[in-house]
């Protein structure tokens, strides 16, 4: 790979080009830990850039609504198997176009509207889709969600409280902003005891359940979904997976899935897109992905043990999987904005964060989400985990005094004055060098 491949582009449409070579470079030059993100394969960014984005093919392999499909359907065939014997479950579909659109078709699936579900609260590090109250999930549907307790554990005797009273038809088990291994097994048996449908969304760790070093939920639940551009290293999209315990309580349940994807909810699947998860499937198939998910954590464990060492709190006290959740309440509340925009300028991203027991508000939050699955990507091990920790308590150090107020006009104030302030911070513009130093040694694509 090399920095010529806009060409065509560049002489086309510069704007666009000139964009897209700067965010390559932001990519390049900079540590990125936010853990939901990661970077594909050149092999996946091929399938990706293909002629298949041309193609209308709505339906499913062999039988579909528009003629020329014979292609389309050997790549999906391809990436439909590959997710089957991966997670090793009887069914698989790989048209959502992304994470939400494939919660959204289990629900249209199994539920009918008004009907009662639940999930992890978004500020407790539960996502968006499973019920918040500003999304369809939580518009559509009666959204109960359950809580982690103050040491940052998700509440099972809560969930198991509201799961008696409130008899859900589907319960959630997964997170966003979780650093510790999900309950699986627990929740199976609170979800069979009120006969609810049982669905694990395993985005955020798909890759660490492939590795071996995070449980897998398929013994335990009815269905699966999971994105595909996290931890399992693809394209932006989503595959939602039913397990032989889902095929045993509603033995249709399979078809219902490929009726809520399409024609429920998507017309045409991105044939491109299905080729690059094909791909990435391919290379989660391989040994050496199995290396790579323990690295991660291995790597988490090394970054969670430097910010601890220089002084940081984490939520849980560290980690199991992929990403830690720094509590910067010790220094005040509210401070996440801080942290992260000064990190930022550091040339380390991450993002502001909800603690748990937040005692500010989810737009000024009082933690950060970092991860390590985008670096060990790059192949950086402990010893470069060890390094980045120092780096990102010195940051820390820089802003912990910076205080939000609460009035709307003070904040803006403080917030423009403190913006000033960090451009010209000495000590971040030397850690900025040497991480761009670090990341010339990691790099991100051969030849780049
Ligand atoms: C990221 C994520 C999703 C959805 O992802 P999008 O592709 O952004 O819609 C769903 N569930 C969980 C738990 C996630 O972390």
């Amino acid at each position: 790979m090399n920095e010529k491949i806009l060409e065509i582009l560049e002489k086309q449409d510069p704007q666009v080009a000139e964009a897209i070579k700067n965010e390559l470079n932001r990519q390049r030059f900079g540590l990125e830990m936010i853990p939901s993100e990661n970077f594909t394969s050149v092999a996946v960014l091929e399938a990706l850039g293909t002629v298949l984005t041309n193609k209308y093919s709505e339906g499913y392999p062999h039988r579909r609504y528009y003629g020329g499909n014979q292609f389309i359907d050997v790549v999906e065939d391809i990436a439909i198997e590959r997710a089957k014997k991966l997670f090793g479950v009887p069914y698989a579909n790989v048209q959502p176009y992304s994470g939400t659109p494939a919660n959204l078709a289990v629900y249209l699936a199994t539920c009918k509207p008004g009907d009662v579900i639940m999930g992890q609260n978004l500020p407790d590090g539960g996502h968006l889709s499973h019920g918040w109250k500003v999304s369809a999930s939580g518009i559509i549907w009666k959204s109960v969600p359950y809580h982690v307790k103050p040491d940052g554990y998700i509440d099972l005797d809560e969930v198991r409280k509201l799961a008696r009273e409130n008899k859900p038809r589907l319960i959630w088990c997964g997170a966003s902003a979780y650093p510790r291994e999900l309950p699986f097994e627990e929740f199976a048996e609170i979800a069979d005891e009120v006969e609810a449908y049982y669905v694990a969304d395993i985005a955020h760790i798909a890759g660490l359940v492939v590795a071996g070093v995070h449980k897998s939920p398929v013994p335990y639940c009815h269905i699966v979904t999971t994105t595909t551009h996290k931890t399992l290293c693809g394209p932006r999209g989503a595959i939602i997976m039913v397990t032989e315990k889902g095929l045993e309580k509603d033995p249709d349940l399979a078809n219902k899935i490929d009726k809520a994807v399409f024609p429920g909810l998507q017309g045409g699947p991105h044939d491109h897109q299905t080729a690059a998860i094909a791909v990435a499937l391919g290379e989660a198939l391989k040994p050496e992905f199995k290396e790579y998910g323990k690295q991660i954590v291995k790597n988490c464990k090394a970054l969670a043990e430097s910010l601890m060492k220089n002084g940081l709190k984490l939520v849980t006290n560290g980690t199991d999987n992929h990403m830690l959740l720094i509590d910067l309440t010790p220094f005040g509340k509210g401070k996440g904005m801080f942290a992260e925009y000064a990190l930022d300028s550091a040339g380390i991203t991450v993002n502001k964060n909800t603690i748990p027991a937040e005692p500010s508000s989810p737009f000024y939050p009082s933690g950060i989400r970092l991860g390590t699955p985008a670096l060990t990507t790059r192949g950086m091990k402990e010893k470069e985990m060890e390094l980045i920790g120092d780096w990102i308590a010195q940051v820390i150090n820089e802003v912990k005094g910076y205080e939000m107020p609460d009035d709307k006009n003070a904040r803006n104030e403080t917030i423009q004055k403190f913006r000033k302030e960090i451009v010209k911070n000495q000590k971040i513009k030397k850690i900025k060098k040497e991480v761009i130093e670090l990341c010339k040694r990691f790099p991100l694509y051969p030849g780049l």
